[in-house]
């Protein structure tokens, strides 16, 4: 038997990984490297108890429960969640496109770099306005 064949035999009947059970694998880990630096045991406390809810939540059989836990943490994390998205995918586009925020409506603009001094007409409100992409 294969690793992950072992590892999916282990899972049946359990609810598995989910976003809470990663994100608070990361915090776990967060908490670790803290420590490394601190050596504050209650840092490693916090660290620990993060560890053992996340294998908690992985293990655990009452899978609705743990559903509707992980469906309240993905609504509560919406917002953060998308406005990273964006912040990433303005990065990876850095080169191509440059972003204005409207004057009037806040709205953010994307147009292509190296086109001089263009007019610039909002999406949302229509308001023109004058810059160098
Ligand atoms: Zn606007």
């Amino acid at each position: 038997m294969t690793f992950r064949e072992r590892l999916s035999r282990l899972l049946i009947g359990r609810n598995g990984v989910d976003n809470l059970s990663k994100f608070f694998l990361g915090l776990s880990m967060a908490f670790l490297v803290v420590t490394l630096f601190t050596n504050n045991g209650i840092v490693y406390l916090v660290a620990m108890f993060c560890l053992g809810y996340s294998y908690f939540r992985i293990m655990s059989r009452n899978i609705s429960k743990r559903y509707y836990e992980n469906q309240q943490y993905m609504r509560a994390t919406a917002g953060i969640r998308s406005k990273i998205k964006s912040m990433i995918a303005r990065f990876n586009q850095r080169k191509v496109y440059k972003y204005f925020t409207c004057p009037e409506c806040k709205q953010k603009v994307r147009v292509p770099r190296g086109r001089g001094k263009i007019a610039i007409t909002c999406p949302k409100c229509r308001t023109e306005f004058i810059k160098r992409s």
